[in-house]
């Protein structure tokens, strides 16, 4: 029944890195593609203009994705 689900996931590359800045404080971190899969699903990214969201460990404020 999870072999679907297994073959998807696999195909998701864990590796990749996605610079984000937040643009209140500076901060630059690179964000495992996974994370922003998730954060997607919680309906946190916005796909119009292709920007996420997450909490800033400097100052714990929004993130902003680069694009
Ligand atoms: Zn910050």
């Amino acid at each position: 029944m999870t072999d679907s689900t297994v073959k998807n996931a696999s195909m998701i590359s864990e590796n990749t890195l996605i610079k984000m800045k937040h643009t209140a404080c500076g901060h630059i971190a690179n964000i495992p593609n996974w994370i922003i899969g998730e954060l997607a699903e919680e309906d946190r990214i916005s796909s119009k203009h292709g920007e996420v969201e997450i909490e800033c460990p400097v100052c714990n404020g929004p993130r902003r994705r680069i694009k």
